[in-house]
């Protein structure tokens, strides 16, 4: 009886990440403008922020698999205008290298069909 518990909690678990990534994937796919983070925690409703930037990295790679691409609008300085280009990851630099300014605009994300 314990271990059903403890599997039904999994499932539910599981069906509840499943929907919350699907859900991002719905809004970047419809968004004109690209979505920062910000953004996406206020249309879903999310407080933790670090948790929607693990969505996005597991969302790069699970559209892939559909032909489609998940495209990011580099963050930038906000003082001097600096655009972070070269970074892997989708998560947000802390500070310029050419201003050391911590005004970080943040990144902007859209999912679109690859070309
Ligand atoms: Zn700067």
């Amino acid at each position: 009886m314990v271990l059903l518990k403890v599997y039904l909690h999994i499932c539910l678990l599981a069906f509840l990440m499943k929907t919350r990534r699907e859900r991002i994937i719905e809004l970047l796919e419809r968004t004109e403008h690209p979505m920062t983070v910000q953004d996406l925690a206020e249309w879903l409703d999310i407080k933790n922020r670090s948790m929607l930037y693990e969505d996005l990295e597991h969302v790069a790679k699970s559209v892939q698999a559909q032909g489609k691409e998940l495209l990011m609008r580099p963050a930038s300085c906000g003082k001097c205008g600096y655009v972070f280009r070269h970074r892997n990851t989708p998560k947000k630099p802390t500070k310029c290298p050419k201003c050391h300014s911590q005004w970080i605009l943040l990144p902007g994300y859209v999912i679109r069909v690859k070309e």
